[in-house]
């Protein structure tokens, strides 16, 4: 009998230690206080080694979400936000992705490492964020610039990023897509922004992406944590999102077929007018400039 009691305590123990484990593991070795309102993370979409490209405003599919689920994105950091970004999502147990400039990274590798030791999921978005865009240089430096991008946000991270890219503005080129699908990166469009490279009031970026939303019901929502109006927003945003029954979908690099969903035959392209606004009048170059910036209205 005693022989069994010590058994079955040694196998409740075991449940505890993998139970805290399994919690380790889900939440990055955090020690999370969110209470019980907390809005969280209802479920993981593992991204698959096989390149794809997602996101409606500037490709033809995207991620298999449910009605009322959401992806958070936050572009250009780390920077002087991003640590009140970082404490919003925390304290709600929030998971986002961050597509980080290496550059950025490079020179504040402390706040990569909290947004890995906090358990989001860090991807890339250039070395140096080219004002011109990745577009309009050339192949060859392109590619040289995205590497770089690469390499240093690896080393902030401390190897924990994953292969998801986000371009500087969308500005894709066939080349580059199929250079980075084949390297096995996921490309990230979004699926609605809350347009937060224009200067407006917390609560007026608030209501613009909330309304979005509504509209598309679920979806890959780009930010920046490279502006304060948006980490000024953020809290309430998340309130607004548990007040009216969204939820909170984290991605992660991970096996298998990455779940996607084709757009139907009207497909077109948010981001294509954008861009060739915004680059008309200017030449394919080697050095295209610097957009640290982003005074050309970056996304
Ligand atoms: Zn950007």
């Amino acid at each position: 009998m005693r022989k069994q009691t010590g058994k079955t305590e040694m196998i409740k123990l075991s449940s505890v230690t993998l139970c805290a484990l399994l919690t380790l593991g889900a939440t990055a070795a955090v020690a999370r206080d969110c209470g019980p309102d907390a809005l969280g993370v209802s479920r993981t979409i593992a991204i698959g080694p096989k390149g794809t490209a997602v996101g409606l405003q500037s490709y033809p599919r995207t991620l298999d979400l449910q009605d009322h689920e959401v992806v958070l994105t936050f572009d250009d950091g780390p920077a002087e936000p991003t640590a009140r970004v970082l404490d919003a999502l925390a304290k709600e147990c929030a998971l986002a992705t961050f597509f980080v400039i290496g550059r950025n990274a490079e020179e504040t590798p402390a706040l990569v490492r909290r947004e890995a030791a906090e358990g989001h999921s860090i991807g890339y978005h250039s070395y140096s964020h080219p004002a011109n865009t990745l577009r309009l240089m050339y192949d060859d430096a392109a590619k040289a610039d995205i590497e770089k991008g690469v390499a240093a946000v690896e080393k902030a991270s401390g190897g924990k990023s994953a292969p998801f890219f986000r371009f500087p503005g969308f500005a894709d080129t066939p080349e580059l897509v199929s250079y980075l699908e084949g390297k096995g990166f996921t490309i990230f469009g979004s699926d609605l922004w809350a347009s937060d490279w224009s200067p407006m009031a917390p609560k007026a970026e608030l209501d613009l992406v909330m309304s979005r939303l509504e509209k598309a019901g679920k979806g890959i929502v780009l930010f920046h944590d490279s502006k304060a109006q948006t980490a000024a927003m953020l809290p309430d945003f998340l309130t607004a999102l548990k007040s009216r029954g969204y939820k909170l979908v984290h991605i992660v690099p991970g096996a298998g077929e990455t779940p996607v969903v084709d757009a139907g035959p009207d497909w077109t392209s948010t981001t294509e007018p954008i861009i060739a606004k915004t680059l008309a009048g200017k030449v394919k170059g080697a050095a295209a400039g610097d957009g640290h910036g982003h005074s050309h209205g970056d996304q």
